[in-house]
């Protein structure tokens, strides 16, 4: 019997960091695919548009090939795997405070879905301060990024944030 198996990575990846790239790497040694899926929420307004924040990941995964397909989702996750016929959500946790969200968002989701299980990866201790919204932060008051995020989104907030002083 040939075991395959592929796990979701959904998020607002606004934009995608080391710490998502860490997490990233690291599943491919563990899953055969890993969909990282971007979140379309008409609630939130990112910085980056939809295909920016997909071509960004893009770039910083094509090493991997096959193994990272990058997509895109908007409503309900569990509607979104049950589409894919995928059953693994993967998620990062960086501190104590990403446990309480995350776990409620886990518990949620098989709640909606009993066949649904997320796995969690610990962030690496050097990627464990870096979030999309610092990051931009920084950028934003012209500090450099590059070492926090990967080389595409680091020219494009630089972009972005000359763009409008
Ligand atoms: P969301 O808007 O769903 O929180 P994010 O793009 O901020 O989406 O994050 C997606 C996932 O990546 C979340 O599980 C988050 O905890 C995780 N993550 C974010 N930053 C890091 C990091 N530096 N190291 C490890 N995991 C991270």
């Amino acid at each position: 019997m040939v075991f395959s198996s592929s796990i979701v990575f959904p998020g607002s990846f606004d934009p995608i960091t080391k710490g998502h790239f860490d997490i990233i790497s690291r599943a491919v040694t563990i899953f055969d695919t890993v969909v990282v899926a971007v979140l379309e929420n008409p609630l939130k307004s990112p910085l980056f548009s939809l295909e920016e924040r997909k071509n960004f990941i893009l770039s910083a995964c094509n090493q991997f090939e096959k193994r990272v397909v990058v997509d895109h989702f908007s409503g309900l996750l569990v509607d979104y795997l049950k589409q894919k016929n995928i059953r693994l959500v993967l998620r990062g946790l960086r501190a104590v405070s990403d446990y309480e969200y995350e776990a409620q968002i886990a518990l949620m989701n098989r709640h909606l879905d009993a066949q649904v299980e997320t796995f969690f990866l610990m962030a690496r201790e050097d990627c464990a301060y870096i979030s999309s919204n610092i990051v931009k932060q920084i950028a934003r008051f012209g500090g450099d990024v590059r070492r926090l995020v990967p080389e595409s989104a680091a020219l494009a907030l630089e972009h972005k944030f000359k763009a409008t002083k």
